[in-house]
């Protein structure tokens, strides 16, 4: 795990060092330098005036807002003025799931115990997301080919459906079904257990669930209903899907009579797996809207870090802000438990990474199934990176150092790269303000 590390940290600071260049980084860089006095309240209003007037439009925007009254809405016209900064953040996060490089990082998996959790992920179009949970090393170190299949049969958003039906009928190791990881060999005509190469079947039955999804009108990899027309269409043969659809679709209900009435016209006492829906999904995680991934932080895994006190944030604001009086050097725990992924220590964009400085001193922990915390402003840092944390271990201390006008902790949970949804930042969903 320790060369994927040094991959994914190399990879961030090449795009991060790319984003250096960029002309409006550059221009936030200058407002961070005007900024940087601005450590206590009565200069942050001036600061800003500065920043702005020499910082171009983004800069002159945050001077605007800046003129409201309060450090509150200092802070706040400052992270406005930064977005651009934290999307970049973001976008780095979001491409380390689904970059072609991170097959690495999964195939080292296998140096794992045989069942892991693991989670691969991608946004579709129309909304939503869908995962893979609970996915074999086996499995997950034929992905590289499930998604080349899927792409050669027009289905490439649908990977994670394809690896979930491979569960299924692989039981999770290519080597209990000969290889036919798809379970392939009836329907291409063999006698079943005839030996099959894992391309042929990953290939033949990515061929037959391309075909099953569109006679089922799925409409994408959330489509459920359609997705389960197409997957006991699998099991049961495709004269399935259109029998179905002429009853209104897919229904536990309906395929217990066809299985039936199949049964009985071959004399059989039983015919195909009238729970083969729920067995695949169990490999398959769809989020849509903002309950999805909402449900994840509402299991209460991530721990408000300084319990007793309120935060704010406002539209647009990739996390929250808590803030209290004399809480400068105040102690922040980690969340969860997890690995210090990257810190910060030092603020200037000398020292800083990138468009990182904004954060100042900072630390960001991985804590797996794509979720990421990341602490901003901090006096100083109690953690290295590389470093693995329990949950409630001291990680820094509260500060006012980056893109920052006066003592606070900015909080951010980011998922896949994402900060929140529908409006609403993961931070301020995974602790509501009434249970403070
Ligand atoms: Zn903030």
């Amino acid at each position: 795990m320790r060369t994927i590390d040094n991959n994914l940290s190399l990879r961030e600071e090449h795009s991060l060092n790319a984003w250096q260049n960029n002309p409006v980084t550059n221009s936030l860089r200058n407002q961070g330098a005007a900024i940087h006095t601005a450590e206590t309240s009565g200069a942050a209003l001036q600061t800003f005036q500065a920043a702005g007037q020499s910082a171009g439009s983004a800069g002159a925007s945050a001077a605007a807002n800046a003129a409201a009254p309060g450090v509150g809405a200092a802070i706040q016209a400052t992270e406005k003025a930064v977005e651009k900064i934290k999307d970049t953040i973001e976008n780095i996060a979001a491409s380390v799931p689904r970059s072609s490089s991170s097959w690495g990082a999964l195939a080292a998996l296998f140096l794992m115990p045989l069942l892991v959790i693991a989670v691969i992920a991608g946004a579709f179009r129309g909304g939503g997301s869908a995962k893979n949970v609970n996915l074999s090393a086996d499995v997950i170190a034929l992905m590289p080919q499930i998604s080349a299949a899927c792409q050669t049969h027009g289905i490439p958003e649908y990977a994670p459906l394809v690896a979930a039906v491979m569960m299924q009928e692989s039981g999770g190791r290519v080597d209990d079904v000969g290889g036919d990881v798809m379970q392939c060999a009836e329907g291409m005509g063999l006698p079943v257990g005839t030996p099959v190469s894992v391309e042929e079947s990953i290939n033949f039955g990515t061929g037959i669930i391309a075909r099953n999804l569109r006679e089922a009108g799925a409409a994408g990899p959330t489509d459920i209903p359609a997705i389960g027309l197409a997957l006991q269409g699998y099991n049961f043969g495709n004269g399935y899907i259109s029998w179905a659809l002429a009853r209104g679709g897919y229904s536990k209900e309906n395929a217990r009579e066809f299985s039936e009435w199949q049964a009985g016209l071959h004399g059989w006492s039983g015919y195909g797996d009238i729970d083969y829906v729920d067995h695949v999904l169990r490999y398959y995680q769809v989020s849509v809207g903002s309950m999805g991934d909402a449900s994840a932080i509402a299991d209460g895994r991530f721990a408000y870090p300084l319990p007793g006190h309120a935060w704010d944030t406002y539209p647009g604001h990739n996390g929250i802000d808590i803030s209290f009086p004399n809480c400068y050097g105040e102690p922040v725990y980690a969340v969860a438990a997890g690995t210090v992924r990257y810190t910060q220590d030092g603020w200037t964009p000398a020292h800083g990474v990138g468009g990182m400085w904004s954060f100042g001193n900072s630390v960001f922990i991985e804590h797996g199934d794509g979720w990421i915390s990341a602490y901003g402003h901090l006096s100083a840092l109690a953690v290295a990176s590389g470093e693995t944390v329990t949950q409630g271990q001291l990680i820094g201390y509260i500060g006012s150092t980056g893109n920052s006008t006066g003592p606070h902790l900015h909080l951010a949970l980011y998922h896949n790269g994402d900060a929140g949804i529908g409006g609403q930042n993961f931070a301020e969903l995974a602790w509501p303000q009434l249970s403070m």
